[in-house]
């Protein structure tokens, strides 16, 4: 788990609210409970995802995929 704010993963327990466990970002100093579920995804849960999709498509659109999705990448390996 890391902050939903700003995805750091340095925090402390915090107390608790309501019978639910209370974290607090040691970053960002931004609180949160346990079952918090922040608006959007973790960017790093977005690349997995990413290169999942990527892994499930067919070898001829396996460059493309990652032609698209990490271009830094192939500048690395031509
Ligand atoms: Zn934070």
């Amino acid at each position: 788990m890391n902050c939903p704010r700003c995805q750091h993963s340095h925090f402390v327990k915090n107390g608790f609210i309501n019978e639910k466990q209370r974290y607090k970002c040691k970053a960002c100093n931004y609180q949160w409970t346990e079952n918090h579920v922040p608006r959007g995804r973790p960017l790093t849960e977005k690349t997995l995802a990413a290169r999942l999709y990527c892994q499930a498509l067919l070898p001829w659109a396996i460059h493309e995929c990652h032609r698209k999705n990490a271009s830094h990448i192939a500048l690395h390996h031509p």
